[in-house]
This record gives C-alpha cells, sequence and structure tokens, in this order.
C-alpha cells in the first residue's frame, strides 16, 4: 500500500461502521450489543482464501484520547500545542505525522513552526518554507484538527527565536542574520502579514550565555511597537519561571508548547498519564479564528500534565471548573466530620494548608486525575473556611493559586 493511501486510510477507517441490511430493523438494544460484538470480532484473526492470514487485531485502534478539560467563563477550552518541529527544519517526522500525533492525544489545534533560518537537512528537503504546512492541511482537515500555520524565526540569543503564527507566505521571511537589525527586520516581516509573534523559550541557553535570560531591550522595543504579542512560559520540559512574569506585567499572552522534534511518543509517555506541555486557548468557538480571537484578547493557560501556569483569573477558573467539595455526608461523635473532595478534570491539583495551627485539617490534599478522596476535618464553626496553596498552579514566577476550601 502506498503512503498516501494509508495516510488517507487512517481517517476513513476512524468513522466507518458497517451495519448490514438485515440488522436495520433490530431493536435498539439488540443492536448495540450486535455492534459491541462485532467490535470484539472484528479483531480476530481471519484466515482468507488467498493464503493470507489477517493480523488486524494488531493495529492501534483508531481511537482518540478525550482530555477532560473544563469549558470555563464561558468559552470552549480548546487545547492547542502552536510549536513543533517537522524534517522541513529540524525535526525527525514527516508533517502528516503530526496531525496524527494530534489526533490521538486529543488535541484541538496545532501549529507547525519549522525554523526559517535553520534547516539541517536541507541536502535531503529542499528549503520551501510554506511545505510542511501544505502537506499537513489535508490529513488535517479529514482529522478535524485546526491547522495553523507558523514558522520559528530562528536569530542568534539573545534575543533568540520567535514564532510567527497565523502567517501569509513563509518564503517571504528574511534568512539572513548577523545584527539586532536584521533580528528587527526579520520580525517586521512577521508583523506585516498581521502574525501573532511570541518570543520561544527565554530561558533557553541561560546558563551558557550571559544576559540572554533577561527582559532585554531588545524585547521591549518589539512589544512597544506592538510587535510581540506573547512569551512562551512552557517549553517542553521547562518552565520559565520569570518569564511568567513579564507575560504578566506586560499584557502578554501566556503560551505553552512541547516544541517537539522528535516524535510525540519517544518524548512523552502517555501511557503513565503525561501530556505533552500546550496551550489551552478559552475561545468563542472551535475555529482558527477563535484561537487568534483568544490568543489577542489573552485568554489562555499554560499546560505541562502536572503543572499549570497563568494569571490568576484563568487559573482559578481552571481549579474552580475542575475541583467541587461536598457536603459533609457524615460526622462521628469526636465531631470528625467526612466529605468529598472531587476532580473531574485531567489536571493534577497538589494542595497544602497555608496556616500551620489549623490541624483539624489535611495538611495535604494531593488530586489525581479524575478521581475523588474523602476530605476529613473537624468542623470549628468559628473556621468558615481554610486557605490551601495550589503548589503546582502558578499564577506569577514565585506565586501560587490559593483556593478556599469551607465545611
Ligand atoms: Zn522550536
Amino acid at each position: 500500500m502506498n503512503c498516501e493511501r494509508r495516510i488517507s486510510l487512517f481517517w476513513e477507517l476512524s468513522s466507518i461502521t458497517i451495519i448490514p441490511t438485515e440488522m436495520k430493523n433490530f431493536p435498539s438494544l439488540t443492536l448495540t450489543a450486535f455492534l459491541f460484538a462485532s467490535m470484539i470480532q472484528a479483531g480476530a484473526h481471519t484466515v482468507a482464501d488467498n493464503g493470507i492470514t489477517s493480523l488486524e487485531e494488531n493495529r492501534r485502534p483508531l481511537e482518540r484520547v478525550l482530555l477532560q478539560i473544563p469549558d470555563i467563563g464561558g468559552f470552549v477550552t480548546l487545547k492547542c500545542d502552536l510549536h513543533m518541529h517537522t524534517v522541513f527544519s529540524d525535526g525527525l517526522v514527516w508533517p502528516t505525522t503530526r496531525v496524527q500525533e494530534a489526533w490521538f492525544e486529543g488535541l484541538d489545534a496545532i501549529c507547525i513552526t519549522d525554523h526559517i533560518e535553520y534547516q539541517p537537512h536541507k541536502k535531503d528537503i529542499p528549503t520551501n518554507h510554506n511545505r510542511s504546512y501544505e502537506i499537513a492541511r489535508g490529513s488535517a482537515k479529514m482529522g478535524n484538527i485546526l491547522l495553523v500555520k507558523g514558522s520559528e524565526l530562528t536569530r542568534d540569543t539573545p534575543p533568540g527565536h520567535f514564532n510567527a503564527i497565523f502567517i501569509g507566505d513563509a518564503s517571504d521571511y528574511l534568512e539572513e542574520k548577523g545584527s539586532l537589525e536584521l533580528d528587527k527586520k526579520a520580525i517586521e516581516k512577521a508583523a506585516a502579514q498581521d502574525a501573532f509573534i511570541f518570543w520561544n523559550h527565554p530561558g533557553w541557553k541561560a546558563s551558557s550565555i550571559e544576559g540572554s535570560y533577561e527582559w532585554i531591550p531588545f524585547v521591549d522595543e518589539l512589544k512597544k511597537a506592538g510587535n510581540l504579542h506573547g512569551i512562551e512560559v512552557i517549553n517542553g520540559f521547562r518552565f520559565h519561571r520569570k518569564a511568567l512574569d513579564w507575560a504578566l506585567e506586560n499584557d502578554l499572552t501566556v503560551m505553552g508548547s512541547s516544541d517537539v522534534h522528535n516524535s510525540i511518543d519517544y518524548d512523552y509517555d502517555m501511557q503513565k498519564g503525561v501530556h505533552r506541555s500546550m496551550t489551552l486557548v478559552f475561545a468563542k468557538d472551535r475555529s482558527a479564528e477563535g484561537i487568534r480571537e483568544a490568543l489577542d484578547q489573552r485568554r489562555t493557560v499554560a499546560w505541562s500534565t502536572k503543572l499549570l501556569a497563568g494569571s490568576e483569573k484563568w487559573v482559578r477558573a481552571l481549579y474552580e471548573g475542575s475541583v467541587t467539595v461536598g457536603k459533609a455526608y457524615s460526622t462521628d461523635k469526636r465531631g470528625t466530620s467526612y466529605a468529598e473532595i472531587t476532580n473531574t478534570s485531567d489536571f493534577y491539583f497538589e494542595l497544602q494548608r497555608m496556616d500551620p495551627d489549623q490541624e483539624d485539617w489535611p495538611e495535604n490534599i494531593s488530586l489525581n486525575p479524575q478521581t475523588s478522596r474523602v476530605l476529613k476535618f473537624k468542623a470549628d464553626p468559628k473556621t468558615k473556611s481554610v486557605s490551601y496553596k495550589v503548589t503546582n498552579a502558578y499564577i506569577g514566577g514565585d506565586r501560587n493559586l490559593v483556593v478556599e476550601i469551607s465545611n
């Protein structure tokens, strides 16, 4: 089977269910049972007349994960990874693979941001800055993955790398570098296309290049000129805490992304409940335009499995959309009450009591994804609520979300 055919089958197979005509009038319960049974049987190997035994049972089922992330504030929460690479720069996978990975993992949107100025595979893959987007577009449409067009402007550090997304023709971009003036020109090219521009991994090479991890005059000027719109505070496996403060102080959009170069499976062990780093976007609707409007309005939170980072308003809304504390369902003779604390989302929340004297309440509460726990406490009528620090939810480089739990 040629490669293109295999790729299109990937989507076709995921949506087809064949019901034999004689089953059409069966009561719905019987039909459901039949479909369930045939799904199981579909996996069993069959010996065909031509001497080939089908081993389709070994193929990974075409099922995508449903990420449980609450919609908040009247918006739909879109799971977006807007920074990644393919063989068209220094990545190791073909563009359609990026779409398939996103589909399996339950993402809504991706943006392939191949480097403009860095293409180590160019002896094998010709330079064409628009090509990764063009190749991925068909399978994104078939899989209902929103595909945003982008590029990574790869300047020397400092100032470093910038992603331009929602771009026009990427072949229009400047490859020449060597001065801050050229760096500025490169970004102005993107701005002229009305791109959304964000500063990538500001702390990258922080230990090897002095002064690289600072709010440098270059980015300050970009911001003042209206040519900087966001900062990547989570990049792959790093949380750039200072960058979160810069984003919040300068009204820039908080971004999180994988910046993946390998296959996602190679870098992230999803079997262990790990998700790629990404941006949660609170959009008016599930569309590319919806994402752009939300990014412009800074309605985002960066997420990387156990870590959330963003402005207090949106991080709190995600917590409140995920965690509920029920009324005490019983109280024993000693006055100890029992209630349920429930996390319906795929987030983790680590809660730490702030007041060391309130010993009638648990010191730490760990909430794993989609679980409920018993909350054991002594209800003191004088204590209306107890404050907990959410140690894995950041609303500043050194600031955590604080929540109240009441009895
Ligand atoms: Zn990158």
